[in-house]
């Protein structure tokens, strides 16, 4: 009287034993083994509710100091980035107006020095008429307009600008909705559906 085969490979010793099958894995153990594939499955679930639990403590985080977030490490970026190439732009250009300026005030007191000698020699003649004193302060007029406000020198503030202009884009693409459809899919596939 032959006792009824009821054996089947186990999985994880591959041997011929009574075994009990796993829903999720789909695999026959032995009752040793069994045992032992629940384990490795608690420990799992151990891990990833660590996992989580550290994800909470990322949100946390996140809402007591959304100014660490990276889109506004990015936005401070910029900011860095195009405060120092307007200051470069500045510098430059402050550069070559001092030495535009130089040029000019140099030019200017070259003149003035000649109208002084001008003077000088009509004290010593003694000889001047209203022509003379109208050509003197029309003279000095001028080189003061010149000194205030070089002719020659002009800034000139372009529209188009030397920086990247930033925006905020938000899309349109329904993530959460996207998210909760692969939960309800995951939970029906484990057999746990709510
Ligand atoms: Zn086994
Ligand atoms: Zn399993």
């Amino acid at each position: 009287m032959a006792m009824a085969n009821n054996k089947t490979l186990c999985f994880k010793c591959n041997e011929d034993k009574i075994t009990y099958p796993c829903k999720g894995c789909s695999n026959e153990f032995c009752f040793t083994d069994l045992a032992e594939h629940k384990q490795i499955l608690n420990d799992e679930l151990h891990t990833i509710t660590n996992e989580y639990n550290e994800f909470k403590q990322t949100i946390n985080k996140q809402k007591q100091s959304p100014q660490n977030h990276p889109l506004i490490k990015q936005i401070n970026q910029w900011e860095t980035n195009s405060i120092e190439i307007i200051q470069q732009n500045a510098k430059d250009c402050r550069e070559a107006v001092i030495k535009l300026l130089q040029k000019s005030i140099n030019d200017i007191e070259k003149k003035f020095n000649d109208l002084s000698e001008q003077i000088k020699q009509i004290h010593k003649e003694n000889e001047f008429n209203e022509i003379n004193l109208s050509y003197l302060t029309n003279q000095l007029i001028e080189i003061t307009e010149e000194l205030n406000n070089p002719s020659k020198i002009s800034i000139k503030e372009d529209s188009q600008s030397c920086i990247n202009e930033i925006s905020i884009i938000l899309s349109k693409k329904p993530e959460f909705n996207k998210w909760k459809q692969n939960a309800i899919t995951v939970a029906i596939g484990n057999g746990r559906g709510q």
